[in-house]
């Protein structure tokens, strides 16, 4: 199994290239699915919230209240650092487990991370990262068409992440993701035939 984590700024479209190498047999672990699920009720992570910040980040169904912890986070760097050192453990060790439980399968795992930075790399013993890339200005229309998005809050949380040059500096393949469909799904096809080439794509052993 190779493993390769997956990132892009917000909009860049990570979910559109894992969503077609997993129509490909890829297997993908997502960050943002295990954020959402560490926090549901009865989980470690979703004690040590409520036991921080207060049962005003509940819903009246005693769920998270996301918007309500947004805020809270928003405006304080201590609370959001308080936060990350809840939730990140717990992430960090689910992506390991589903990664590990993937590795004596033969094939592609890819780890899609919006955050991802140098760290991760061996922190999950990754053996690639690939960046998916747009203009800044194509994610803009992508999220106030798709997302609803107003044109300040896009630009304002495109430009509160990594730039394209940082994200670039790091990867070992790019996916330029700034035309068609079609011409995603080709560049996709292409990349996926590179990967199960490479020797990490057999099973160990
Ligand atoms: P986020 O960081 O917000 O999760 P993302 O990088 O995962 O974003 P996607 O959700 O894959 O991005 O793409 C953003 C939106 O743009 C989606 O609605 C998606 O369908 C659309 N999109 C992505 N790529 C293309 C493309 N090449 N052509 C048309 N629409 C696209």
């Amino acid at each position: 199994m190779i493993v390769v984590g997956v990132t892009g700024g917000i909009g860049s479209g990570k979910t559109a290239v894992t969503d077609l190498m997993a129509a490909r047999g890829a297997f993908v672990v997502d960050a943002d699915l295990l954020a959402r699920e560490v926090v549901e009720p009865g989980e470690p992570a979703f004690l040590d919230i409520v036991e921080t910040f207060g049962a005003e980040v509940l819903t009246a169904d005693g769920t998270i209240d996301r918007a309500a912890l947004a805020n809270v986070v928003f405006s304080s760097e201590e609370q959001r650092a308080a936060l990350n050192e809840i939730t990140h453990p717990r992430i960090n060790a689910r992506m390991k487990e589903q990664i590990s439980a993937s590795r004596d399968q033969e094939g592609i795992c890819l780890v899609a991370i919006p955050l991802l930075g140098p760290g991760h790399r061996e922190r999950l013993a990754l053996d690639a990262v690939l960046v998916v890339d747009c203009p800044t200005e194509v994610a803009v229309e992508r999220l106030i068409e798709f997302r609803g998005f107003q044109r300040d809050d896009a630009l304002a949380r495109v430009a509160s992440q990594l730039s394209r040059e940082e994200r670039l500096a790091f990867a070992d393949y790019v996916i330029v993701n700034d035309g068609a469909h079609d011409r995603l799904a080709a560049q996709v096809d292409t990349l996926f035939q590179e990967l199960r080439a490479r020797p990490e794509a057999s099973p160990r052993g």
